[in-house]
């Protein structure tokens, strides 16, 4: 009984009084631990929903050992500019597999001002559901200024900016991480600078920063970060620039400016960030896109009186016009969602003009008196993105929304985003260091929301953790077939669970809402 005896005298060894209990230890991997150091060969030790053991250590009990060799071990990456905000409510798309599938373990909501407004309702129905991956949302500024004011072009009153002040108020006791604006959608782009300085005060009460789609992106995009880093300074609270880009064939370059004066305001001590997507092309409505905010006052169907009244209705459709010659007379702008005309969506303005024998400006109106249309523009130069990428405050942010295969066109981003920059431009172009593409995807944005024991392989921390394989981790999503999952993702954990297990999904919804720790007195 050679075998009972060896039992026998394993027991009576000491225990190593260092071993670390753990359920599941991944071996011989290259750990990147999200501060941007490179990566290292070791362990990593997971128990519970936390990380126990990062390096060398032994282990105690019986983990399920993950064989790591050949892959990367990182923390699980934050998206800090997504539009999931009613997508994740819903069946089809509360697992948010199309992000889990990139590594992404946390998303952002609220952004561009738009989303939920009665957050802790919000929080309850997602908690009550199910959530594939992390949730942090924002007080957005268009909503709660549509629930005061309407769609109306105007300041306003004490007693509406009172009324303001209070949801913001609410949104930030209730666990949003801050304020987010989108100044060049209604009804926000009708707010003015005071007004936003006035609101961000608010937040920084409760330790909240302000995160804003800016109010010009192309030439004036200057003003508009002056704008923003305005209301930082004015309201005590961290400014954070989301996705940062140079729009249109005239502000081709300026990223160069843009990147410097924000770091000249940092150089200042003020606190700024901001994020990009790794795409030359942007997407958002078609409306948002070519008409003009004074036009798009009210309700659809005023803007639509307001286009056959026989004074503005000139006005309105040469100014359309004019932003129709700024995007290559209609060739630059592709149709992602339009349900009146699916065959449209995929196509360009110009395509479809030809094809049905009509201007691009009464494709547009007829698109507009449809109901609308988002699009994707094809309108960044790809030495700005790269430039762009390159910073030490820019963090990877998709600004898209979990969607599963349809018949639709959006625009890649949803699908590839991280895949993309962490794959493509760091691995494969080597136009970053893996370790800068890692920790803009992970420590980066966790330091940008305060965000506390996430976002970095340290024991203690939430176990939110993503291996994957350095020679298949790619995008696959295009700009004409974006419905593509990423490949090269093993292995995902989010607080712990394995979700994505040898690549496939399991279909464990194991994400948490996150609420912000409540700093106001
Ligand atoms: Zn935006």
């Amino acid at each position: 009984m050679l075998h009972l005896s060896a039992l026998a005298l394993l027991a009576l060894l000491p225990a190593d009084p260092d071993a670390v209990p753990a359920d599941i230890v991944i071996r011989g991997a290259t750990l990147y631990d999200g501060t941007g150091q490179p990566g290292r060969k070791g362990d990593l030790a997971l128990r519970g929903e936390r990380i126990v053991a990062v390096g060398t250590f032994t282990v105690a009990g019986q983990p399920r050992v993950v064989e790591g060799s050949g892959l990367v071990v990182a923390p699980g990456f934050i998206d800090l500019h997504t539009h999931s905000d009613t997508a994740l409510l819903q069946p089809t798309t509360r697992a948010n597999l199309c992000y889990l599938l990139q590594g992404v373990t946390t998303v952002v909501t609220g952004n561009c001002g738009s989303g939920p407004t009665k957050v802790a309702a919000h929080f309850r129905q997602l908690e009550l559901n199910g959530i594939g991956s992390n949730v942090i949302h924002q007080v957005p500024h268009n909503s709660i200024r549509q629930q005061v004011m309407g769609n109306a072009n105007r300041l306003p009153t004490a007693a509406e900016l009172k009324h303001l002040e209070q949801l913001v108020d609410q949104g930030m006791k209730d666990g949003a991480w801050g304020l987010s604006t989108g100044l060049i959608y209604n009804p926000g782009t009708y707010a003015k600078t005071e007004e936003l300085i006035t609101l961000a005060k608010v937040a920084a009460r409760h330790g909240g920063f302000y995160a804003s789609h800016i109010r010009e992106e192309g030439v004036g995009v200057l003003g508009a970060i002056h704008e923003a880093l305005t209301i930082g300074r004015e309201a005590h609270l961290p400014v954070h620039i989301s996705h940062l880009k140079a729009s249109g064939q005239q502000a081709w370059g300026k990223a160069a400016d843009e990147i410097a004066l924000i770091l000249e305001a940092r150089a200042k001590g003020q606190v700024v960030s901001a994020d990009q997507y790794p795409y030359t092309a942007s997407s958002t409505s078609l409306a948002a896109t070519l008409v003009p905010p004074q036009f798009r006052e009210g309700t659809p169907q005023e803007f639509l009186a307001r286009l056959d009244d026989p004074v503005q209705g000139p006005r309105v459709r040469q100014a359309i016009q004019a932003a129709i010659d700024g995007r290559q007379a209609g060739k630059s702008v592709r149709i992602a969602r339009y349900p009146s005309r699916r065959a449209w969506q995929g196509k360009d303005l110009q395509s479809i003009a030809t094809q049905e024998k009509k201007s691009v400006l009464d494709i547009v109106l007829e698109i507009e008196r449809h109901g609308g249309a988002s699009i994707v523009n094809f309108n960044m130069s790809e030495e700005d993105v790269r430039l762009i990428m390159k910073q030490a405050f820019v963090a990877t942010a998709s600004d898209g929304s979990s969607q599963v295969p349809g018949d639709t066109v959006p625009h890649p981003r949803s699908y590839g985003c991280f895949a993309r920059k962490i794959g493509r431009y760091a691995l494969q172009d080597q136009v970053i260091a893996l370790e800068h593409a890692l920790r803009s995807a992970s420590g980066l944005p966790a330091d940008i929301l305060q965000l506390p024991e996430r976002g970095y392989l340290k024991p203690g921390y939430f176990a939110d953790v993503v291996v994957f394989d350095p020679q298949t981790y790619r995008d696959q999503a295009t700009f004409d077939q974006p419905h593509q999952y990423a490949n090269g993702v093993r292995y995902l954990f989010v607080n712990g669970k394995l979700v994505i297990d040898q690549g496939k999904y399991n279909g464990t919804l194991a994400g948490k809402v996150l609420r912000h720790k409540n700093l106001a007195e």
